[in-house]
């Protein structure tokens, strides 16, 4: 079995715009760490934003039995991880799920060399291409960056 990582924010739910509009109307940058620490992520850590049946993609995934999957997402603050940890449990009793914090490399938490990472965010699969992992891009409109692409996540399952 291969290790496959897989992104929460923009692969799993669609958080990231409800995250920008909040930065945006509080008059704070994007990229806001500190911004971001103190929003309340129940809020949108939702059913409603799940992305293209994320869940019973991950479903047929650990199904296929050829992937040891794991759940790894960069957190803003300790509360934020324990609502994702929550929402995630709905769902998967007994997936592994890291928790990492937003101002780590996810490379610094993981054995990258031959493990794959789903990704939306370049900068993420640049640095895990770069310590020996395989990257796969996750985009709606299945724009790769230079990077291998899927816009469901169960295509993974026929690629690898
Ligand atoms: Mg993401």
């Amino acid at each position: 079995m291969k290790e496959l990582y897989i992104d929460f924010d923009g692969v799993i739910l669609d958080t990231i715009p409800h995250l920008y509009k909040a930065a945006d109307e509080a008059g704070k940058e994007r990229h806001d760490v500190a911004f971001y620490a103190t929003f309340d992520f129940k809020k949108i850590l939702k059913d409603e934003n799940i992305l293209n049946d994320s869940i019973n993609c991950i479903k047929q995934i650990i199904d296929s039995k050829k992937f040891d999957v794991s759940i790894l997402t960069h957190i803003n603050s300790l509360q934020e991880g324990i609502d994702k940890v929550e929402y995630i449990r709905k769902y998967f009793k007994d997936i592994t799920i890291i928790l990492v914090p937003k101002q780590i490399s996810k490379t610094k938490m993981i054995h990258t060399e031959g493990s794959i990472l789903i990704d939306d965010y370049a900068h993420n699969l640049r640095e895990w291409e770069s310590e020996g992992g395989i990257s796969v891009r996750f985009s709606l409109k299945k724009n790769g960056k230079g990077f291998l692409v899927i816009d469901r996540l169960d295509q993974i399952i026929d690629m690898f």
